[in-house]
């Protein structure tokens, strides 16, 4: 596995994050890579935290980190964002190193987050799928 630091994607992580009011998202520890040669080709993107025993441990606040695999780069730029939503979805209010799961970060609220966010960066269109 390689690891590259991606700060394109980081603009577009924080960018989604403040127009979405997700103000409990600490930007300042969030990060964005990209990953290659990873051995399951099906995932787009994880979120990886630094978990409560780790932070005890090494003194710290918690600590989030988004990988996008390379399947990313291949969806369209709308995709993309409710990719980067669902992602950030992940995080809980508390950004204490834990997770939202899949029964709140689905299909149906990533869409309804990303109406919101395209009715802000697209605002002359009247519909948005
Ligand atoms: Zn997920």
């Amino acid at each position: 596995m390689r690891y590259i630091d991606a700060p394109d994607l980081k603009k577009r992580v924080d960018e989604i994050a403040v127009t979405l009011g997700m103000s409990h998202v600490n930007l300042a520890r969030v990060a964005c890579l990209r990953s290659y040669g990873s051995s399951t080709k099906r995932t787009i993107a994880r979120c990886h935290a630094l978990g409560k025993m780790m932070q005890k441990a090494m003194d710290t606040q918690a600590f989030y980190a988004i990988e996008f695999l390379e399947l990313f780069e291949k969806m369209s730029e709308k995709e993309q964002d409710k990719v980067i939503i669902h992602e950030l979805m992940h995080i809980p209010k508390s950004f204490g190193g834990g997770f939202r799961h899949h029964d709140f970060v689905c299909e149906q609220n990533v869409d309804i987050m990303y109406e919101k966010y395209a009715s802000v960066k697209y605002p002359d269109k009247r519909r948005w799928f």
